[in-house]
């Protein structure tokens, strides 16, 4: 709040506050009409083996395409969706077009790999999550194996989400599961055991320390034993740099994702490289 004098008399003014508030309205509406109008659209990032002879999986990645202000980044939508009830509209689109994209590839002949997508905290509030996921597969028919969902701990640990009974659920129709941004939340070690993950991503801030802080590399090297021991895949995300890349094969991290080998991609793009690689 600011204090303004005006002709003698103090005024309190939230000039701040008044115009978040007002711009979270606004973006919030804005993005509502976005939803109608089908302006949102899904990039893909592909995952690589260590070594990066292999692309392991993709991560769809949410993008709006706006007619006037272009292509905006989740990061700047995702935060407002969630606070209001978009968010579960939002994630039943993505799901939606991922699996609905899955299968127009199929019906194409083009070799698949395995999709990740971004599941919200909000999203586990509701406890419909994996009859909407047994839906949306047998609607488009794709193997449940194609499918992982990314979830971080917060939204696992969050009070009044029934985690294990949900991650179970979910796994009986055969999708995979994976911790994203893993290091960075409010992480149970006790819990982590009773969750059938397939999958640990290491946030991309470990990755961006790794080469130069030995705390960072320690994180690092103790997430790819923990997986190893608990039997799950560990990605590295954000690997921008080789010298990166070959110190996480040094620890034994299995994949990893990030500008190095690829960005996120339009489907026509991501469509090029799966037609045209070699496995
Ligand atoms: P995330 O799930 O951790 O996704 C990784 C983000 O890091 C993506 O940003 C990706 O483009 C970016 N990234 C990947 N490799 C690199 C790299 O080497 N360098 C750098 N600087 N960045 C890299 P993006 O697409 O902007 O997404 C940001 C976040 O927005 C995601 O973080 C995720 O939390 C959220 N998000 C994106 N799509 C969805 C969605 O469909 N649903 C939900 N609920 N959240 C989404
Ligand atoms: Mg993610
Ligand atoms: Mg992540
Ligand atoms: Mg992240």
């Amino acid at each position: 709040f600011k204090a303004k004098e005006q002709r003698g008399s103090l005024h309190f003014f939230s000039d701040d506050l008044t115009l978040a508030v007002h711009h979270r309205m606004q973006l919030e509406q804005r993005l509502r009409r976005a939803l109608e109008h089908d302006e949102l659209c899904l990039y893909y990032q592909p995952q690589w083996s260590i070594d990066g002879s292999r692309m392991t999986g993709v991560e769809a990645l949410v993008r709006w395409q706006d007619p006037e202000k272009g292509l905006i980044s989740p990061a700047e939508f995702i935060p407002v969706a969630e606070q209001s009830a978009l968010i579960s509209q939002i994630g039943s689109w993505v799901l939606r077009s991922a699996c609905e994209q899955i299968a127009r590839w199929l019906v194409q002949g083009i070799q698949v790999p395995r999709v990740a997508v971004n599941v919200s905290p909000q999203q586990l509030h509701h406890h419909h999550l994996p009859q909407e996921v047994a839906s949306i597969l047998q609607q488009t028919h794709i193997p449940p194996t194609l499918l992982e969902l990314e979830l971080t701990e917060s939204a696992l640990m969050s009070p009044g989400v029934e985690a294990v009974e949900m991650l179970n659920a979910l796994r009986v129709l055969g999708v995979s599961l994976a911790i994203d941004d893993f290091g960075t939340g409010y992480s149970s070690l006790a819990y982590l055991k009773r969750f059938p993950l397939n999958m640990l991503k290491i946030d991309k801030s470990f990755t961006d320390d790794l080469l130069a802080s030995d705390e960072a590399k320690a994180i690092v090297e103790t997430v790819v034993m923990l997986g190893h021991k608990l039997g799950l895949s560990v990605l590295a995300e954000g690997v921008e740099d080789e010298r990166q890349r070959v110190e996480l094969e040094r620890l034994g991290c299995h994949q990893f994702q990030g500008y190095l080998k690829s960005r996120p991609l339009p489907a026509t793009e991501l469509e090029a490289l799966l037609v045209n690689r070699e496995i």
